[in-house]
């Protein structure tokens, strides 16, 4: 299948897939019950949920291309999954290895091609290819890169005695910073003219999301500060792996307040394809109305 891919005025977002998975709805989000998930269901299925009242969970990368920088949005699971998850890893990928870092190749974006790679938090699934293992040695995947963490998130995850879903941070992300080629950059750093990061807090203390601004269109690339499109229906709906899930639903609420109704394209890190829609009220519920 081909990739999904979006232009944005002079901006052009490729979507990398590494996985599509489906888990209980219930089970991801505790208020998720079939009473309260009934009134949704409508145009949450096919797309996000299956057949069976799964949600559809999709890890993927998001190459970005503006004014002559390749920025890679996120690097999924890659090789290192941590012990202490209690997920099934073989669930989520088939096989010891994940096919990221060749599907990345195959549209087109070779290792040494990306410039940026952006994490929008630390978790395991969006820094797990920032390093590969070549003989004994870790070492960084992309050797072009420069790799922008926001220092908040940093500062955060490397002080904890229990880094939760950050655990593979030692092998992921600290020999970035030992190799040089990390920086620490505020939660409205710039990229481009045209790219910046926007401060979402609360799945994680300094977690980020991607704002793209051209030519008088506007998406915006979520990370997980919603992790299901059911969350724009239901924004105080949680996950037990956010750091502080009341942040969390007044991030998501200020996103509706400033965006419902409008021409923002809402393009979803963990969205199962078509992966991104617009934000619509319809008969009193907002819902992601996909093209
Ligand atoms: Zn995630």
């Amino acid at each position: 299948m081909a990739n999904l891919v979006w232009q944005i005025g002079d901006v052009r977002i490729t979507r990398v897939p590494e996985t599509v998975t489906a888990i209980p709805l219930v089970g991801f989000f505790p208020d998720a019950t079939p009473e309260a998930l009934a009134p949704h269901l409508p145009w949450l299925q096919p797309h996000f949920v299956d057949a069976d009242g799964n949600a559809l969970l999709s890890i993927h990368g998001l190459v970005v291309e503006s004014q002559d920088q390749t920025i890679l949005v996120d690097t999924c699971i890659g090789e290192n999954w941590p012990e202490t998850n209690p997920l099934d890893r073989s669930a989520l990928l088939d096989g010891p290895t994940s096919p990221f870092l060749a599907n990345l190749e195959e549209a087109g974006f070779a290792r040494e091609r990306i410039d940026v790679v952006l994490c929008t938090h630390l978790h395991f699934d969006h820094v797990g290819c920032n390093t590969m293992r070549v003989g004994d040695e870790v070492v960084p995947t992309f050797p072009n890169a420069r790799y922008l963490f926001a220092r908040t998130e940093w500062e955060h995850w490397r002080t904890q005695e229990d880094p939760g879903f950050a655990a593979t941070l030692g092998v992921t992300v600290e020999p970035i910073v030992a190799a040089g080629l990390a920086e620490l950059v505020a939660c409205d750093h710039a990229i481009t003219d045209d790219v910046r990061l926007e401060a979402t807090p609360g799945h994680t203390p300094g977690h980020v999301s991607v704002r793209i601004s051209s030519r008088g269109r506007h998406a915006l690339i979520t990370g997980d500060m919603t992790h299901h499109p059911v969350q724009w229906a239901e924004p105080a709906w949680g996950i037990a792996a956010d750091s502080d899930g009341a942040q969390a639903t007044r991030t998501r609420q200020r996103i509706l307040a400033e965006h419902v109704d409008d021409e923002l394209l809402v393009i979803g890190t963990h969205y199962a394809p078509p992966t991104a829609g617009r934000l619509v009220r319809r008969g009193g519920h907002v819902r992601l109305e996909t093209a």
